[in-house]
């Protein structure tokens, strides 16, 4: 059955309630400008048949410097930047005005003050984490070992160095810990344990000859830390080489990033005492007792079954002394950023710039904010949407994602590369798609949350224990499908696989994306494309063995599974052929999942825009331009980015998206609209024959 779509035009109604939105600035310095699609970023000597995204934004590639505090440039980080500054007027109305104790703006202004205290953070120097050293030290057995550990898992901090502000992180001494929907009962929380105790970004990080120097630096950075903690500079080099030598046994025993990528090899439902069993030398039973699991919390998820066993020969054939060593040094990595100035510097020397290039810090204020982001988002969110998000946006966007959603249904109704029993498989999970847009339908409580202006260290430690003990209230309990897994005012959206759900972040619902002043191919082609991709999402590769439910469960008949990977092997195929930086190509399994959402939202985008104008007057050119051409500009001006050299490395290595540069035309060569739009031809560098082409939804 087709739908029929529902074509209104953006381009009315919301341009006021934006600029109301734009209050008086608390402090000196004004907000920058709302980043906007532009054809002044376009460079007319190129020929879009040759080069489209230099076409598309050569001139801002050309005149465009990386900001000296940030890792990465584009359209992103410009609304970032200017976002960035909206939350800051929230903090520091709230820090002014905090109101009543336990209040929210309480809450949040007084932390805000709190990581704004750098005198009383100074003075209290190291002692925050003077506790945590005397309990590691204390240390007289791996059981002991073990308690420790699970009181480090009760605190949450944010990652060093966190310039995507995307949630808190996680400290993960040994292993990670997490609650999530169970992926194969996805109507119930469980806690699920996984690799981890790293302190650089992948496994591979601990053994590419090609990143000796990564490995180099980071060792200097622990001997640095440690002894600024108080060592012995000989006693630091030492234990430096010990706790390196601890991760790299650690790393040895963990997946890469594209082995991680497998839900169903990362899936592995056990109990308790199961666990225990696999995983001798591991006091599995104590770490449960420590961290309060209920005797009745049942079966718990394992990802990754071989690295818990493995740890447990770790911890049977190394000294207790290089465990309690690691432990010393986990927490302080963990701790430094948020510590006096000389353990903050001294993280971002190699958090920020030895390991992503980045030059400088950020100011303290994008620093703290993204430290509340992270450890109160909903608190912030919800002081922020109150302020910035107009009500009317949440309309218009269900009407656009109503008609991104009908262009979907259409191309599964069409793909006839399936047979028909999964097509209508397809077609009933699709129906019960769910949209979140722009905040939670419910906050989150944060009462009996003790925040206090001068105390950040312990504030940010409380707010991570709040956290930690909300997730664990939730295990064995029923999923609540309106509770966000990402700050809202961030700039983001999302597809939870085991809800079947896509959100779109308050923070994303601004021009350049969605830009109430601009036509409906601009649109269609910035928010439209995301909308798009967050839909495919549900059928990528990982997406697509989720049932209606959200229950990791494969329908797929094994030819239509088969006829599907061969067309996903066209995709690893196109992205293999990036080239990063000289020898270090894009990962094309590791990013698979995004390019598929990205190459189907741009081509369920493009018909929903075709379908918005057809049966009408066509729409006049703007500046020389057709609409058809204004999407797919609009679609390479929101992915022109620049990376500096070790930030692009580390992308390709840990990241499962792409490069921007490579996603502004990666998807775009695979579409004979675009090759229409731009009369780009055979012969033409843009060119793909019709057999290279993927195609999938
Ligand atoms: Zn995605």
């Amino acid at each position: 059955m087709k739908v029929p779509l529902s074509s209104g035009p953006l381009g009315r109604g919301l341009a006021a309630a934006f600029l109301l939105a734009a209050a008086r600035p608390a402090f000196a310095e004004a907000d920058p400008p709302a980043p906007a699609f532009s054809t002044a970023y376009m460079d007319p000597a190129v020929s879009p048949r040759v080069d489209f995204a230099h076409y598309a934004a050569g001139a801002w590639y050309r005149t465009t410097a990386i900001p000296a505090d940030k890792s990465s440039w584009g359209s992103f980080n410009e609304l970032e930047l200017r976002n960035c500054f909206l939350i800051r007027h929230v903090l520091e109305d709230a820090a002014a005005n905090p109101g009543a104790p336990g209040s929210l703006p309480q809450q949040v202004g007084d932390f805000y003050a709190s990581a704004m205290d750098t005198a009383a953070i100074d003075a209290a120097g190291l002692q925050p984490l003077a506790p945590d050293f005397a309990r590691i030290a204390a240390v007289g057995s791996v059981d002991e070992l073990i308690r420790v550990v699970a009181r480090l898992h009760t605190r949450l901090v944010p990652p060093p160095y966190n310039p995507s502000g995307a949630g808190a992180g996680v400290s993960t001494p040994l292993f990670s810990r997490g609650v999530q929907p169970d992926q194969k009962r996805s109507d119930t929380y469980i806690l699920s344990l996984g690799q981890g105790g790293l302190g650089l970004p992948t496994r591979d990080y601990y053994f590419d000859p090609a990143l000796e120097k990564t490995r180099a630096a980071y060792l200097a950075h622990m001997a640095t830390l440690l002894a600024l903690a108080g060592e012995p500079e000989a006693a630091a080099r030492a234990d430096a080489a010990t706790a390196l030598a601890v991760e790299t046994d650690l790393a040895g025993i963990s997946k890469t990033p594209v082995e991680l990528r497998d839900p169903i090899a990362n899936y592995h439902k056990m109990s308790i005492a199961a666990l225990a069993a696999a995983s001798p030398g591991l006091p599995v039973q104590t770490y449960f007792a420590a961290i309060g699991y209920p005797a009745d919390g049942g079966d718990i998820v394992v990802r990754q079954p071989e690295f818990f066993a493995g740890l447990g020969r770790l911890l049977q054939s190394r000294p207790l002394g290089d465990w309690k060593t690691y432990l010393r040094w986990r927490a302080l990595s963990d701790a430094a950023p948020y510590l006096a100035r000389p353990f903050e510097e001294e993280s971002f020397r190699f958090n920020g710039t030895g390991l992503n290039g980045v030059p400088a810090m950020e100011p303290r204020w994008q620093r703290a904010e993204r430290v509340l982001n992270a450890q109160i988002s909903q608190a912030v969110g919800r002081l922020y949407v109150d302020r910035y998000f107009p009500p009317a946006v949440q309309a218009r966007l269900a009407d656009l994602v109503a008609n991104i959603e009908a262009a979907m249904r259409a191309h599964l109704e069409q793909a006839d590369w399936m047979s028909a029993p999964t097509r209508e498989r397809a077609l009933a999970k699709f129906a019960r798609f769910r949209a979140l847009i722009g905040f939670p339908p419910h906050w989150r409580d944060y009462t009996g949350l003790e925040i206090r202006c001068d105390r950040y260290f312990e504030n940010l430690d409380r707010a991570g224990a709040f956290e930690v003990r909300r997730q664990f209230g939730l295990i064995g309990r029923k999923v609540d499908r309106d509770d966000f897994g990402l700050p809202p005012q961030i700039v983001n959206a999302y597809f939870q696989s085991n809800a079947n759900q896509v959100v779109f972040l308050a923070g994303i619902l601004q021009p350049p994306f969605f830009d109430p002043a601009r036509d409906d191919a601009v649109n269609y082609g910035g928010i439209g494309t995301v909308i798009g991709h967050e839909i495919t999402h549900g059928f990528d590769d990982r997406g697509r063995l989720y049932d209606a439910d959200g229950n990791l469960q494969d329908w797929w008949t094994p030819a239509d599974a088969a006829a599907f990977k061969a067309r996903a092997q066209q995709v690893i195929d196109e992205f293999n052929r990036f080239e990063a930086l000289p020898g270090l190509p894009v990962n094309g399994q590791l990013t698979l999942s995004e390019n598929i959402a990205d190459l189907g939202g741009v081509a369920v985008a493009y018909d929903a825009l075709e379908h918005s104008l057809a049966g009408k007057p066509r729409p006049p050119a703007i500046d020389g331009l057709t609409p058809e051409q204004r999407f797919f500009l609009a679609f390479a001006q929101l992915w022109r980015t620049k990376f500096r050299d070790d930030a692009l490395r580390r992308q390709v290595l840990s990241n499962e998206h792409a490069p921007g540069q490579f996603r502004a035309i990666g998807p775009l060569v695979n579409l004979p609209q675009f090759y229409a739009a731009f009369g780009i031809e055979p012969g033409d560098p843009m060119w793909r024959p019709p057999e290279q082409r993927a195609k999938i939804w």
